[in-house]
């Protein structure tokens, strides 16, 4: 199983956990779809700003 680290008590914990069974930390849902949409229309704005 694949782990990662806590970044708020350090410990590893497996990597589909959604919170740290540790100290509870939540770890916020990886969806990358979001993040490349969001740096796609950046772009997008970013052209017709300096276009224009
Ligand atoms: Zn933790």
């Amino acid at each position: 199983m694949m782990k990662k680290e806590c970044p708020s008590c350090a410990m590893e914990i497996a990597t589909d956990c959604k919170e740290c069974p540790i100290c509870g930390y939540g770890f916020v849902e990886q969806t990358p779809w979001i993040k490349w949409t969001a740096i796609l229309l950046l772009i997008i704005f970013l052209l017709i700003y300096f276009i224009r």
